[in-house]
Protein backbone atom coordinates (compact mmCIF):
# COMPACT_ATOMS: atom_id res chain seq x y z
CA UNK A 1 0.00 0.00 0.00
CA UNK A 2 1.36 3.37 -0.55
CA UNK A 3 2.44 5.98 1.55
CA UNK A 4 -0.72 8.04 2.46
CA UNK A 5 -0.51 11.38 4.46
CA UNK A 6 -3.48 11.10 6.23
CA UNK A 7 -5.64 8.00 7.04
CA UNK A 8 -9.30 8.59 8.11
CA UNK A 9 -10.74 6.46 11.10
CA UNK A 10 -13.77 8.66 11.64
CA UNK A 11 -17.17 6.96 10.81
CA UNK A 12 -19.72 9.70 10.89
CA UNK A 13 -23.59 9.22 9.95
CA UNK A 14 -25.08 11.07 7.22
CA UNK A 15 -25.55 14.86 8.25
CA UNK A 16 -27.53 17.46 6.91
CA UNK A 17 -24.81 20.13 5.93
CA UNK A 18 -21.25 19.57 4.70
CA UNK A 19 -20.11 21.61 7.20
CA UNK A 20 -21.30 19.27 10.10
CA UNK A 21 -18.19 17.14 8.97
CA UNK A 22 -16.37 19.40 10.74
CA UNK A 23 -15.74 17.94 14.55
CA UNK A 24 -15.01 14.52 12.61
CA UNK A 25 -12.86 16.01 9.91
CA UNK A 26 -10.08 17.70 11.92
CA UNK A 27 -9.87 14.81 13.69
CA UNK A 28 -8.90 12.53 10.74
CA UNK A 29 -7.05 15.36 9.72
CA UNK A 30 -5.08 15.30 12.47
CA UNK A 31 -5.96 19.08 13.31
CA UNK A 32 -4.14 19.90 10.15
CA UNK A 33 -4.99 21.13 6.34
CA UNK A 34 -4.94 18.72 3.96
CA UNK A 35 -2.70 20.73 1.00
CA UNK A 36 -0.79 23.01 2.86
CA UNK A 37 0.08 20.90 6.70
CA UNK A 38 -0.62 23.96 8.76
CA UNK A 39 -1.87 23.18 12.24
CA UNK A 40 -4.72 24.83 13.94
CA UNK A 41 -2.43 25.78 16.29
CA UNK A 42 -0.57 28.03 14.40
CA UNK A 43 -3.55 29.24 11.96
CA UNK A 44 -5.76 30.74 14.41
CA UNK A 45 -7.93 27.14 15.30
CA UNK A 46 -10.75 25.44 13.80
CA UNK A 47 -12.55 29.31 12.89
CA UNK A 48 -10.17 29.50 10.24
CA UNK A 49 -10.76 26.11 8.67
CA UNK A 50 -13.17 24.93 6.05
CA UNK A 51 -14.58 21.48 4.90
CA UNK A 52 -12.93 21.40 1.33
CA UNK A 53 -14.89 19.54 -1.12
CA UNK A 54 -11.90 17.79 -3.07
CA UNK A 55 -14.11 16.91 -6.07
CA UNK A 56 -15.64 20.41 -6.04
CA UNK A 57 -19.64 20.39 -5.53
CA UNK A 58 -20.03 23.21 -8.34
CA UNK A 59 -18.95 20.60 -10.94
CA UNK A 60 -22.32 18.70 -12.16
CA UNK A 61 -20.75 15.67 -12.19
CA UNK A 62 -19.36 15.72 -8.42
CA UNK A 63 -22.82 17.02 -7.25
CA UNK A 64 -23.59 14.30 -6.00
CA UNK A 65 -20.68 13.96 -3.47
CA UNK A 66 -21.70 17.19 -1.57
CA UNK A 67 -22.41 15.41 1.59
CA UNK A 68 -19.80 12.15 0.83
CA UNK A 69 -17.62 12.10 3.88
CA UNK A 70 -14.70 10.65 1.51
CA UNK A 71 -14.74 13.53 -0.95
CA UNK A 72 -14.77 16.11 2.08
CA UNK A 73 -11.15 17.53 3.56
CA UNK A 74 -10.27 19.72 6.26
CA UNK A 75 -8.58 23.07 4.57
CA UNK A 76 -6.90 26.20 6.18
CA UNK A 77 -9.39 29.33 4.60
CA UNK A 78 -6.28 30.11 2.48
CA UNK A 79 -6.21 26.86 0.40
CA UNK A 80 -9.77 26.10 0.58
CA UNK A 81 -9.92 29.76 -1.08
CA UNK A 82 -7.15 28.81 -4.16
CA UNK A 83 -8.45 25.73 -4.66
CA UNK A 84 -12.08 27.03 -5.34
CA UNK A 85 -13.35 25.11 -8.40
CA UNK A 86 -10.43 24.18 -9.76
CA UNK A 87 -10.64 20.86 -11.30
CA UNK A 88 -8.40 19.50 -13.99
CA UNK A 89 -10.13 18.88 -17.51
CA UNK A 90 -9.91 15.99 -18.70
CA UNK A 91 -7.01 16.73 -21.51
CA UNK A 92 -5.08 18.21 -18.36
CA UNK A 93 -5.97 15.10 -16.47
CA UNK A 94 -4.40 12.60 -19.33
CA UNK A 95 -1.29 14.76 -19.26
CA UNK A 96 -0.94 14.08 -15.70
CA UNK A 97 -1.79 17.00 -13.92
CA UNK A 98 -4.36 16.51 -11.72
CA UNK A 99 -4.51 17.52 -8.01
CA UNK A 100 -2.20 14.73 -5.71
CA UNK A 101 -4.90 13.54 -2.91
CA UNK A 102 -3.38 13.12 0.42
CA UNK A 103 -5.29 10.35 1.76
CA UNK A 104 -4.06 8.40 -1.20
CA UNK A 105 -0.44 9.11 -0.89
CA UNK A 106 1.71 11.23 0.82
CA UNK A 107 2.35 14.68 -1.89
CA UNK A 108 5.31 15.51 0.56
CA UNK A 109 8.45 14.25 -1.25
CA UNK A 110 6.22 12.47 -4.03
CA UNK A 111 5.25 15.59 -6.37
CA UNK A 112 6.97 17.91 -4.13
CA UNK A 113 9.62 18.66 -1.24
CA UNK A 114 10.69 21.27 1.15
CA UNK A 115 13.81 22.84 0.48
CA UNK A 116 15.41 23.44 3.53
CA UNK A 117 17.12 26.68 3.15
CA UNK A 118 14.07 28.60 2.43
CA UNK A 119 10.86 27.09 3.02
CA UNK A 120 9.84 26.92 -0.26
CA UNK A 121 9.01 24.19 -2.83
CA UNK A 122 10.55 22.08 -5.16
CA UNK A 123 7.78 20.38 -7.61
CA UNK A 124 9.03 17.46 -8.81
CA UNK A 125 5.75 15.97 -11.15
CA UNK A 126 2.98 17.46 -13.11
CA UNK A 127 0.25 16.48 -10.51
CA UNK A 128 2.78 18.04 -8.25
CA UNK A 129 2.81 21.38 -9.98
CA UNK A 130 -1.12 21.33 -10.62
CA UNK A 131 -1.77 21.38 -7.06
CA UNK A 132 1.05 24.09 -5.82
CA UNK A 133 0.24 26.33 -8.57
CA UNK A 134 -3.89 26.22 -7.79
CA UNK A 135 -3.29 26.13 -4.18
CA UNK A 136 -0.23 28.37 -4.29
CA UNK A 137 1.29 26.25 -1.96
CA UNK A 138 4.69 27.57 -2.70
CA UNK A 139 3.15 31.55 -1.03
CA UNK A 140 5.04 33.38 1.46
CA UNK A 141 2.72 32.59 4.20
CA UNK A 142 3.69 28.60 3.68
CA UNK A 143 7.88 29.02 2.64
CA UNK A 144 8.24 31.33 6.42
CA UNK A 145 5.72 28.71 8.07
CA UNK A 146 7.94 26.12 6.62
CA UNK A 147 11.31 27.73 7.69
CA UNK A 148 10.01 28.91 11.26
CA UNK A 149 9.25 24.70 11.46
CA UNK A 150 12.60 23.55 10.66
CA UNK A 151 14.99 26.40 12.17
CA UNK A 152 13.08 24.98 15.59
CA UNK A 153 13.81 21.19 14.52
CA UNK A 154 17.05 22.20 14.10
CA UNK A 155 17.70 24.63 17.23
CA UNK A 156 16.32 21.54 19.06
CA UNK A 157 19.07 19.30 17.73
CA UNK A 158 21.95 21.52 18.69
CA UNK A 159 20.38 22.00 22.36
CA UNK A 160 20.04 17.66 22.09
CA UNK A 161 23.60 17.93 20.71
CA UNK A 162 24.79 19.93 23.78
CA UNK A 163 23.53 17.56 26.21
CA UNK A 164 25.95 14.85 25.20
CA UNK A 165 28.55 16.95 26.76
CA UNK A 166 30.32 15.03 29.33
CA UNK A 167 30.36 16.60 32.71
CA UNK A 168 26.57 18.40 32.98
CA UNK A 169 24.59 18.04 35.83
CA UNK A 170 21.92 15.53 35.79
CA UNK A 171 19.24 17.77 36.66
CA UNK A 172 20.00 20.44 34.18
CA UNK A 173 20.05 17.29 31.56
CA UNK A 174 16.39 16.29 32.64
CA UNK A 175 15.26 19.86 32.84
CA UNK A 176 16.96 20.68 29.43
CA UNK A 177 15.36 17.30 27.81
CA UNK A 178 11.87 18.48 28.98
CA UNK A 179 12.14 21.84 27.42
CA UNK A 180 13.28 20.57 24.25
CA UNK A 181 10.85 17.67 24.19
CA UNK A 182 8.11 20.56 24.61
CA UNK A 183 8.93 22.65 21.74
CA UNK A 184 9.41 19.65 19.12
CA UNK A 185 5.89 18.50 20.38
CA UNK A 186 4.39 22.52 19.84
CA UNK A 187 5.54 21.58 16.36
CA UNK A 188 4.98 17.93 15.91
CA UNK A 189 1.53 17.39 17.86
CA UNK A 190 0.53 20.56 19.41
CA UNK A 191 -2.66 20.98 21.53
CA UNK A 192 -5.47 22.83 19.29
CA UNK A 193 -5.93 26.22 21.32
CA UNK A 194 -9.61 26.00 21.53
CA UNK A 195 -12.84 23.39 21.12
CA UNK A 196 -15.98 24.06 19.64
CA UNK A 197 -17.64 24.42 22.48
CA UNK A 198 -15.25 27.34 23.92
CA UNK A 199 -16.74 29.35 21.13
CA UNK A 200 -20.30 28.54 22.65
CA UNK A 201 -19.04 30.73 25.83
ZN1 LIG B 1 -3.70 25.12 3.91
Amino acid sequence: MQNVLFQRQQKPRRQKKYQDYKPYLRKDFQYRCAYCLIHEAHYGGLRNFHVDHFRPKSKGRFRRLALTYANLYYACGLCNTFKGDHWPSSKQLKSGFRFVDPCQEDPYGTHFEVVEEDGSLRILTDAGRYTVVHLRLDRNQLRRHRRREIEQKQKCQVARDLLGTPGLPPQLVVETQRLVEEIEQSWLNPVPPYELEDLRT
